[in-house]
């Protein structure tokens, strides 16, 4: 555990470091839970972003794109729910004045009881090994039973209070098991109080109630909203998906964990238009699909799975999340849900137009049903980079002392696809035909002329960076024209042509590698 966590601090001082992500506003302190993406952030955000547009909206013939407007008519969020249960349940600590979630705190209560159980399985584990029967331990050993005891009470106690948003007995819960304030130790809590997540602000020729806006929190009703001018203007046939990226904003109560958990964010949504009754067959395709396009990236199988949904939100009959191990713990990295025709029936009922599809091979017409995958594309990234980063002994070096970090990203999404570097900067040839090859090779990729230090420091800076390759232009191409070039994780060089080497760049960097 304390090393998972000395990795997410290395990950944020490395994101700083290197020039992908700065707390927003940081000349004046800082503005809590909003970061700003450096030079290497954008290009890596936006890699990611293109990757997820290429795989679901080009390489679908019946998914389309669009880009809807951050604001939106007030009357969407009355008809989508947010207006009225778009709440999390809010808890002030008397003491130090924080402010936290009642789930998250009793969430935290139930992970400290497993965390318990983890340990005494580590513990028996140790003791017993080889004959040791996990299933049977997990099953049988009275310590642990007592402790699963323990997690099912409180999490029906905890389920039937948030169905039933029972604000009483979630401070009752917080009472009766002693949960105290993580950071103080402190019991000392108000009431539990729901509170609306949407920052609202006002129109600048209405006054009052009638000229307040909302800032979107999912990208998912500017779809909606659209569904008929999409689907007359594109002559789309049922199943088909439309899809965008766009900001979102929630005002977190409890904004923590870096990018994890933004008050102003982005999302990769996709809503998937299906016929009533087969939304089910659609749900299951896009669970696999999707998973796979987390697994094409290189994340490893051990790090990702699916975790069902107890508690379905109003809209849903069926959801998941797919789970992301991130360095503080399994979290949700992105969902997949089954809306049904919740959304699209709440707007024909709040604008009175219709939402209907008329399907000529069931010679009917019907609100269609919904299946939408939803990702958060900052905790793409916080995902991506954490997996990414690693320190390790530079391959081929005996001395335990050199070490290198590295990020082990995907050639495909680098922010950086080709470094190059004249094996001396105060040499006016090199530099020249370094310059050449970078202007070459920058029509197709994005790539980086560097003659700031030795070789040595460039390549362990570009290491950093996560550059897949580094060219060396040296004494040997004024006379041959070949240069040598470096790959980031065998440390392998090769001699090459420059057309060879644009081969190589093209055929390793391509997206198209992600879909092979
Ligand atoms: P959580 O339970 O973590 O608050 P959620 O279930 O409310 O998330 P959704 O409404 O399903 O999230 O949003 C879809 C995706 O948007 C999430 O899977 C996540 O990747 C991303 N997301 C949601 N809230 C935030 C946030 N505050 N900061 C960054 N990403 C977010």
């Amino acid at each position: 555990m304390a090393q998972q966590s000395d990795h997410f601090k290395k990950v944020v001082a490395h994101c700083k470091e290197y020039g992908f992500i700065y707390q927003s506003s940081e000349v004046y302190d800082g503005l809590a839970a909003v970061y700003d993406y450096g030079p290497y952030g954008s290009e890596l955000k936006n890699n990611l972003k293109q990757y997820w547009w290429k795989s679901m909206v080009q390489m679908h013939e019946n998914i389309v794109g669009i880009d809807a407007a951050i604001f939106m008519h007030p009357k969407t969020w009355k008809a989508s729910g947010h207006v009225d249960a778009f709440n999390d349940p809010l808890i002030d600590n008397k003491d130090t004045k924080r402010r936290y979630r009642a789930d998250q705190l009793i969430e935290g209560y139930v992970e400290k009881i497993q965390g318990k159980i983890d340990k005494d399985v580590a513990k028996a584990e140790k003791r017993f090994k080889e004959n040791f029967d996990k299933e049977k331990y997990l099953a049988e050993s009275p310590k642990v039973l007592k402790y699963k005891g323990q997690i099912s009470e409180v999490m029906d106690r905890f389920t039937k209070a948030m169905s039933a948003e029972n604000m009483e007995e979630l401070k009752a819960i917080i009472d009766d098991y002693e949960i105290a304030d993580p950071e103080s130790g402190s019991r000392n809590w108000t009431d539990v109080r729901m509170f609306n997540l949407m920052f609202s602000t006002q129109l600048g020729n209405i006054a009052g109630e009638e000229g307040k806006l909302y800032l979107r929190p999912e990208t998912a009703q500017g779809i909606f909203v659209n569904f008929l001018n999409v689907q007359k203007t594109t002559r789309q046939k049922i199943p088909f998906g439309i899809a965008q990226i766009g900001k979102a904003f929630r005002n977190e109560i409890v904004a923590r964990q870096f990018i994890f958990r933004m008050r102003e964010f982005e999302q990769m949504e996709m809503q998937f238009f299906v016929r009533p009754g087969e939304e089910m067959k659609w749900y299951e395709y896009w669970k696999e699909a999707r998973m796979k396009w987390h697994l094409a990236l290189g994340h490893p199988a051990e790090k990702l799975r699916y975790h069902d949904h107890d508690n379905l939100a109003h809209y849903a009959n069926a959801a998941l999340d797919i789970e992301f191990e991130f360095p503080f713990g399994f979290r949700e990295l992105e969902g997949i849900h089954s809306r049904t025709d919740f959304d699209l029936s709440r707007h024909q009922e709040l604008s009175g137009k219709k939402m209907q599809y008329f399907d000529p091979e069931v010679d009917k017409n019907y609100v269609p049903y919904v299946v939408e995958t939803s990702i958060g594309c900052d905790r793409m990234f916080l995902a991506t980079i954490s997996n990414a980063l690693v320190e390790e002994q530079v391959p081929g070096q005996d001395d335990p002392k050199n070490v290198r970090d590295v990020l082990k990203l995907h050639p495909a999404i680098a922010p950086v696809k080709v470094a190059v570097l004249p094996l001396k900067r105060n040499d006016e040839r090199l530099v020249k035909a370094a310059k050449d090859i970078y202007q070459r090779l920058s029509l197709s990729h994005n790539c980086q002329y560097d003659d700031t230090g030795s070789i040595g420091k460039l390549y362990r800076r570009q290491d950093a960076i996560g550059t897949p390759f580094c060219v060396t232009v040296d004494f040997e191409h004024l006379d041959d024209g070949t240069v040598t070039i470096r790959d980031r994780d065998t440390l392998s060089q090769e001699r090459v042509s420059i057309e060879e080497l644009e081969r190589i760049v093209d055929e390793r960097v391509n997206m198209r590698q992600l879909f092979l």
